[in-house]
């Protein structure tokens, strides 16, 4: 097996989970967000914990993520985030999942193939509260769902809206989604009584926006121990549970002036020892991190010289610092007082942690502890 893998602690995960479920109020459900196969951790894996854990429904981003979850035997309620398309409408069926509607052109289609399965698709409407990306206006929510309540084989289960900003340190705009939201709730209750799945708080709602919950948490990131930004608080104690590891499969040592890598574009400046690490670009480790990031081995931070290769990188020992084929590394994690976090390889690449946990590519095995 390829020394390269992804080592997930699911104690972790359901400790997360936990403490993300216990910090709501009684009357509030939670959906896990496990679309792109779990940010990269696994959704079946994550799915079935947060089942265990009391979750009351998944959150997937299309049809396509939700079968996986029901070929394991998951059952519970499976919301769609993104907007489904009519060629995939018997994915719905078949996944039995609950697609995000807005529109309006898409409705007659959606309630056929409902009823040539001869079934009911409970819809979830998508409420634009100023994200722009998809969702009616708020205003238009109560026409649209009796719009939704004209065809026979639909049904509304419930409203969402996603945060656009809830990270940011200030919370202006924020506030004044969860406005918009309320209102709109205000005006959907004052008309039916059913108690509809109203959901907003995204992770940084849940953590940093004071009303941003309604019926229903939809919390992310944070299952994965990864905070969305850093002007958002640990205040539940969560931790990550993903490391990346490898091992060294070569050993050279270089005289000074050697270049190193395509392009030779590290100059070694003194007798230099490069181990080799069998992890590379097309594993979703990014080659930005060509000459810039690190790795742990035998606890001390060697840094990364020449461009990551596809399936390969070189780092440099520090003097001193014996180093062999087999010898563990950590490329993100922790190894003796040292530690690398998703975080710093996001920041040093300019980009944010879920990119680089959805970058993974499915041929890292994911191991779970
Ligand atoms: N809801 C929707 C519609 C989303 O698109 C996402 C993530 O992108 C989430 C909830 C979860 O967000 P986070 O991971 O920031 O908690």
């Amino acid at each position: 097996m390829r020394p390269t893998h992804l080592e997930i602690d699911t104690a972790i995960i359901r400790e997360n989970l936990r403490r993300i479920k216990d910090s709501l109020p009684e009357w509030s459900t939670s959906t896990a967000v496990i679309k792109a196969n779990g940010y990269g951790h696994g959704s079946v894996m994550v799915g079935r914990i947060a089942v265990e854990e009391g979750y009351e429904s998944l959150a997937v981003a299309f049809p396509e993520e939700a079968l996986p979850l029901r070929a394991a035997g998951i059952m519970v309620p499976i919301y769609l985030l993104g907007i489904t398309l009519p060629q995939s409408f018997d994915l719905i069926v078949e996944s039995n999942s609950r697609p995000a509607i807005c529109e309006s052109t898409d409705l007659a289609a959606l309630d056929a193939c409902a009823a040539r399965h001869e079934t009911i698709i409970e819809c979830c409407i998508a409420v634009d509260t100023g994200m722009h990306r998809i969702g009616v206006h708020p205003d238009r929510a109560l026409d649209f769902m009796q719009e939704v309540e004209s065809y026979p084989h639909l049904s509304v289960d419930g409203f969402f809206s996603h945060m656009a900003s809830a990270d940011a340190a200030d919370k202006t705009s924020a506030h004044k989604q969860t406005e918009l939201f309320r209102h709109m709730v205000e005006m959907i209750r004052a008309h039916r009584s059913e108690p509809f799945r109203f959901s907003m708080a995204n992770s940084a709602g849940l953590l940093s926006v004071k009303d941003s919950l309604f019926t229903d948490a939809r919390p992310g990131i944070i299952q994965y121990g990864i905070m969305p930004s850093l002007d958002v608080p640990n205040r539940l104690g969560l931790r990550p549970a993903l490391s990346l590891h490898s091992k060294v499969v070569h050993v050279q040592h270089l005289k000074a002036g050697e270049r190193i890598g395509y392009g030779g574009t590290y100059t070694t400046d003194r007798l230099t020892t490069v181990a080799t690490i069998p992890v590379g670009y097309a594993d979703g480790y990014p080659r930005s991190l060509s000459n810039r990031g690190a790795v742990l081995i035998h606890g001390h931070r060697c840094p990364i010289v020449g461009r990551v290769c596809m399936d390969q990188l070189m780092v440099a020992m520090p003097e001193g610092v014996p180093v062999h084929p087999g010898d563990e590394v950590v490329l993100i994690g922790t190894q003796g007082d040292e530690s690398i976090t998703v975080l710093e390889i996001a920041t040093l690449v300019g980009t944010i942690p879920y990119e680089i946990f959805c970058d993974f590519s499915e041929r890292v095995p994911r191991i779970y502890v």
